[in-house]
């Protein structure tokens, strides 16, 4: 059955492969974008998510267009990286605001139509970093830790209502996020994981569906780690 997808920052990286991959199985997707030309085949919404009025905006046009959202996939995110001694008040709020506040925002407004139908998927895009930590991360090790602690107070809060909250934890991805990295940086980075490579996107993509399909059902509250074996026992 077609149902009304969600994603977040579908319109590039992991969040482009996740709206893909809802597509190519049936589903009817919407993707946000904030600014450019949104990538063909969806149903695109401008929103910035640290910006409730857009938030709303976009639930609105969404839920005309393709009904009430039953699948969410919180995926935007950014990084402000710095070492604490250098870290402004701006780069750490500015990391919380898009990355926890803007996820408890996009995810607020779907649970009012989930709780209504008495079904919904909610996954969040966390990060190996928010179980492990990451010097020169801790705004945004922070704010993708936070994501753990709220999935989980929400799946006992929705469990009831048949909405599962899950999170997958991704290692480094293939994306413009880790392109901006040095070659030593990324070298550094490939010598660290068991299975020695980065992911691709659509690696990512695979485990959301999953978590969204009827076949995990029974699944929620939990952190699924996609890393290559980075995060193993985190
Ligand atoms: P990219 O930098 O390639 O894309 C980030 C996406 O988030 C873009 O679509 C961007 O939209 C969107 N976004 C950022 N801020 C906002 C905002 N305020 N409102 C709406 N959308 C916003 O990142 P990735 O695809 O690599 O990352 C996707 C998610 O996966 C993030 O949450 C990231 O933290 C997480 N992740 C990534 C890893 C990696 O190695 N790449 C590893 C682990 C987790 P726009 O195009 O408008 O900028």
């Amino acid at each position: 059955m077609s149902r009304s997808v969600l994603v977040t920052g579908g319109n590039r990286g992991i969040g482009l492969a996740i709206a893909r991959a809802f597509a190519d199985a049936g589903d009817k997707v919407a993707i946000t974008y904030r600014s450019g030309e949104p990538p063909a085949g969806f149903l695109a919404v401008k929103c910035d998510i640290t910006e409730p009025e857009e938030v709303e905006q976009a639930y609105k046009e969404i839920e005309e267009k393709h009904g009430t959202v039953e699948v969410l996939v919180a995926n935007a995110g950014v990084t402000r990286d710095q070492l604490l001694m250098r870290m402004t008040e701006e780069d750490f709020s500015d990391v919380l605001e898009t990355n926890l506040t803007g996820t408890f925002r996009v995810v607020k407004r779907a649970n009012r139509g989930m709780l209504r139908a008495r079904k919904g998927r909610v996954v969040l895009i966390s990060s190996v970093v928010g179980l492990m930590g990451s010097a020169g991360q801790a705004n945004y090790a922070a704010s993708k830790a936070g994501l753990v602690g709220f999935a989980r107070s929400l799946a006992r809060e929705l469990g009831s209502r048949n909405i599962t909250v899950n999170v997958v934890a991704p290692g480094f991805v293939d994306t413009d996020m880790t392109r901006a990295l040095n070659d030593d940086q990324r070298e550094n980075i490939v010598k660290q994981v068991p299975l020695a490579r980065y992911a691709q996107p659509e690696e990512i993509a695979a485990s959301v569906r999953f978590l969204a399909s009827d076949e995990a059902a029974y699944i929620t509250g939990a952190v699924i780690p996609v890393d290559g074996g980075l995060g193993m026992g985190h």
